[in-house]
């Protein structure tokens, strides 16, 4: 759907090494979609080193053209952060030093024990008539200015520091120039081909344009985008988009594994913990990246007990003692081998649940009985356990990531069922 155009819109990226191959402007992608979010669009993007004669001419070339300006970088403490010289310049108004900023950047470097150099004085300038927006994660404020029917807006390069200034202090100013409201949702999706999610939805696509489907697939993983405008009310925006939410996951059931944006290590992590289980693995090819998966979500040790990673026929019998006599009959690749790595993982760690995970990644290894991608995965419960053989595409690393995939799926499924039923 076409966003309204309400305000000419530019935004200025400002930086030297934004120029070279190395770097890339990503500052101006997130401004867009905040901005897309309010209704506004954005009509001219422009890249511009720091030679301040280059920024003082992109600098008239947006105040030609738009009527909000965006800018970001160079407003650093070295002689080549010329943004906010370049925009007083061009504006003739002066750059007023601000005591009560500088006090606050002093104290930022006394808080790290260290002298504030003298170069750091001149982030403390403020073009007349300005308002400071507040820097949480560095040293150079922001600065919101309203002048000849123009508002210009200055924020710092680094992401990190750009976007929380952007949601806390840029955001809610914004809000005067909103025309529509927009909810987002991502729906994800793990078990079901792109082409047969396509077949289960593809009637429940939308008509009205005010509600958006983008179906976003890679291994191992599939997005669903929902996106819904309305001109009324974010209530409004919400309600359409929870019914066509509701009507994409009849379809879908219990293939979706999360609505909000969570990973699935976290899903299975978060029922792990209500459930009050505790889960071990054992891995071979995919070389510890599943407990790597499930130890970046804070607080696993309240349900992970442990990892082991038996690359080897040799730790597979050692560490896991996996039999050398089925290892030689079936190989380590087998559904037998993943099998008693995971009952075992989970005994030898007294743990709720074992998960095992035994293949080929490739890109070598492979055979015509054994081709590179198949993996098996194994769940072990007391009482029960539950092998898949699995044949995945793709490059090493997809294969590691569907192979984890897949078996924290096998897990998040079960404890659905011990759920249900
Ligand atoms: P600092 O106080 O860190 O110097 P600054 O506002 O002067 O802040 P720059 O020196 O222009 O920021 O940029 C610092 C770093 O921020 C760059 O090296 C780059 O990594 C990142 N950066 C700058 N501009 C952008 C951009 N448009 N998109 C993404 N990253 C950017």
């Amino acid at each position: 759907m076409n966003t309204r155009t309400a305000i000419p819109t530019e935004i200025i990226a400002i930086g030297s090494e934004l120029l070279t191959p190395y770097y890339q402007d990503t500052n101006s992608l997130y401004i867009t979609q905040r901005l897309n979010d309010l209704g506004l669009s954005v009509q001219f993007k422009s890249i511009v080193g720091d030679s301040p004669k280059d920024l003082q001419s992109s600098i008239k070339n947006a105040f030609a053209r738009a009527r909000i300006i965006f800018a970001t970088g160079g407003l650093g403490p070295t002689e080549d952060d010329q943004t906010r010289e370049a925009f007083a310049e061009v504006l003739r108004k002066k750059l007023i030093l601000n005591e009560a900023v500088l006090n606050k950047i002093e104290h930022r470097f006394q808080r790290r024990g260290y002298e504030m150099p003298s170069v750091n004085i001149k982030q403390a300038q403020v073009i007349q008539g300005a308002e400071i927006l507040e820097n949480e994660h560095g040293t150079a404020p922001g600065l919101w200015l309203e002048t000849d029917g123009r508002t210009i807006i200055l924020l710092p390069g680094p992401p990190h520091e750009l976007k929380p200034m952007f949601e806390y202090f840029v955001w809610p100013r914004l809000q005067k120039y909103r025309t529509h409201h927009v909810e987002r949702r991502v729906m994800k999706i793990v078990g079901l081909s792109e082409s047969k999610i396509e077949t289960l939805i593809h009637d429940l696509y939308p008509e009205d344009p005010s509600l958006q489907v983008t179906t976003l697939a890679s291994p191992g993983q599939i997005e669903i985008h929902l996106t819904s405008h309305s001109l009324r009310s974010s209530e409004e925006a919400m309600t359409n988009l929870a019914a066509l939410e509701k009507g994409l996951r009849s379809r879908l059931g219990e293939n979706v594994f999360s609505s909000s944006g969570e990973e699935l290590e976290a899903v299975v992590g978060k029922m792990l913990r209500e459930k009050g289980k505790t889960l071990s693995v054992a891995e071979s090819c995919t070389g510890g990246f599943l407990g790597h998966r499930i130890t970046n979500i804070p607080g696993s040790s309240d349900y992970f007990i442990q990892g082991i990673q038996a690359y080897s026929n040799s730790a597979k019998n050692r560490l896991l003692q996996v039999d050398q006599g089925l290892l030689d009959r079936r190989g380590a690749v087998s559904a037998e081998v993943a099998r008693v790595m995971a009952v075992n993982v989970k005994s030898i760690s007294l743990a709720s649940f074992g998960l095992a995970i035994t293949g080929i990644a490739g890109p070598a290894g492979g055979s015509p009985e054994k081709p590179v991608g198949l993996v098996f995965t194994a769940l072990s419960w007391t009482g029960g356990e539950e092998v898949a053989r699995n044949l995945f595409l793709g490059n090493r690393q997809a294969v590691k990531f569907q192979s984890s995939q897949k078996a924290l799926d096998m897990l998040r499924r079960h404890l659905l069922k011990l759920e249900t039923g």
